[in-house]
């Protein structure tokens, strides 16, 4: 916690979806490009921590509320217990539709329920709606639901969400910054990946290799699936040594990264596509910028 004074809002908002409602779509619009995944720490109730976004007098934390949507066919029993929790930490929840989809009001009845439940603010968006005529958007009167707020959007051409930023930040208590502001999401299962790459490096190479080797996690999103592709570099001080993390028609570097990806998946709980470069930045040790880049400073 950075920072603390009285009129700063801040706090978590679970949002709520099924799959392809524009979730994604809607953090990357909101948060920014470049969202990465925070995974369980066991003891915690989230599952993810989505997305950071502060504003100057306010920081909205989105999680991910696990499963809920897949309950709503399935309904099974431990997902919702768990959507449950998350909920119940929540400060707000955020309620994410299609405008497009007819069958809304009879399959979101186990999510009202879980909302019901929760006793927090819940906002209900209705994304995509510029695929729809207007006046025609959603027959509101028919929601059982008592919602705090209904706000129509579309995520992709970014109608409406700077309102949704401004209801939510509205319903959020007053807190403190829980992140710096130039972070948009937990960086420290980057770091968590680049080590467990690192580990496999000085079980695979010898000598003074290991110690050369420095890894930068460039990219970590999630995929359609909850699969999380992750983009690494193995950067290195000298054209030899590249030659040797490679290794023959590529096994080295191959191996690294099938062990490697074993670690990473158990540690993220989910499939992980790991995409690992290896590049020369000459002396890097010597490199004041580079040691910072890596967080060796
Ligand atoms: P998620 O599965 O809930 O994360 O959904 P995504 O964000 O991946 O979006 C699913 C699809 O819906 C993608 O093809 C998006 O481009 C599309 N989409 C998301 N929001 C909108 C919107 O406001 N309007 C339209 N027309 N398409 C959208
Ligand atoms: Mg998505």
């Amino acid at each position: 916690m950075t920072e603390q004074n009285g009129d700063f809002r801040s706090g978590f908002v679970a949002i709520i979806g099924r799959p392809n409602v524009g979730k994604s779509t809607l953090l990357n619009r909101i948060v920014g490009e470049k969202i990465a995944i925070i995974s369980p720490k066991p003891q915690t109730t989230w599952n993810k921590i989505l997305g950071v976004k502060t504003l100057p007098h306010a920081q909205i934390i989105f999680v991910d509320t696990p499963g809920v949507h897949e309950a709503s066919s399935k309904l099974n029993r431990n997902m919702v217990n768990t959507a449950r929790k998350a909920l119940h930490d929540a400060n707000v929840a955020l309620h994410l539709v299609e405008a497009t989809d007819p069958l809304l009001l009879q399959c979101e009845q186990v999510v009202w329920q879980l909302l019901e439940g929760a006793k927090v603010p819940v906002i209900l968006s209705i994304n995509k709606i510029d695929l729809v005529k207007t006046g025609n958007v959603f027959a509101e009167n028919l929601l059982t639901f008592q919602y705090t707020k209904v706000i129509c959007i579309s995520a992709l051409l970014g109608t409406g969400v700077d309102l949704l930023e401004r209801e939510v930040v509205s319903l959020l208590p007053h807190g403190p910054k829980y992140y710096p502001d130039e972070i948009f999401t937990d960086q420290t299962e980057r770091v968590m990946v680049g080590e467990i790459i690192r580990e496999q490096i000085f079980h695979l190479t010898h000598r003074e290799i290991p110690y050369s080797c420095a890894v930068l996690v460039e990219d970590f999103k999630e995929r359609e699936g909850g699969a999380i592709f992750i983009r690494a570099s193995i950067n290195v001080e000298k054209e030899s040594q590249k030659g040797i993390i490679i290794g023959r028609e590529g096994r080295k570097l191959r191996e690294i990264g099938r062990l490697a990806r074993v670690d990473i998946e158990q540690l993220l709980g989910a499939k992980v596509y790991l995409d690992l470069w290896v590049k020369v930045l000459k002396n890097w040790r010597r490199k004041e910028y580079a040691l910072r880049e890596f967080g060796l400073a």
